[in-house]
């Protein structure tokens, strides 16, 4: 398999890492977003959430909220973060081992997602909310 970041994760690859464990890995974004933009991934390779082990899911979110919250508190100057997941080719996701991107954010940083919301009536809210409800099940 030619992951990169499983390279990254055996120490074939070089990287900048935040946080290590049994489970998870935190390395800098070699193209950050924003200062201080790192990705959180599992150490089991998955290539998108429809394979990811939930243990793994939680995993990397705790792992995530644990950095968001010493950047907050810490000496980086942010006034926010971001946490940001890509699944699939046309959500934007151009690494397929699964990974939780923390992004770093200051008034005017230039970062954002762009959108275009719409505002449909409770009726077409509901109906969509039943399709997806249904396919929980
Ligand atoms: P995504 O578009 O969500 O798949 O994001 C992939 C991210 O991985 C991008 O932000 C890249 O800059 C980052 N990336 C790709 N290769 C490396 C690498 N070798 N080390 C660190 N980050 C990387
Ligand atoms: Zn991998």
């Amino acid at each position: 398999m030619n992951c990169i970041f499983c390279s990254i994760i055996a120490g074939e690859a070089e990287a900048s890492v935040v946080y290590d464990d049994a489970n998870v890995l935190a390395f800098m974004d070699i193209r950050p977003f924003t200062s201080g933009h790192l990705l959180v991934v599992p150490k089991r390779h998955a290539s998108g959430l429809s394979t990811l082990d939930p243990d793994d899911g939680a995993r990397i979110f705790a792992v995530a909220q644990k950095i968001a919250a010493a950047m907050r508190t810490g000496p980086l100057p942010i006034d926010g973060v971001n946490l940001h997941l890509s699944d699939g080719a046309v959500a934007g996701q151009e690494v397929f081992h699964v990974h939780l991107h923390v992004i770093p954010r200051n008034r005017g940083d230039g970062f954002g997602l762009r959108a275009l919301p719409r505002t449909p009536n409770r009726a077409i809210l509901d109906s969509t909310a039943a399709v997806i409800r249904g396919a929980l099940n």
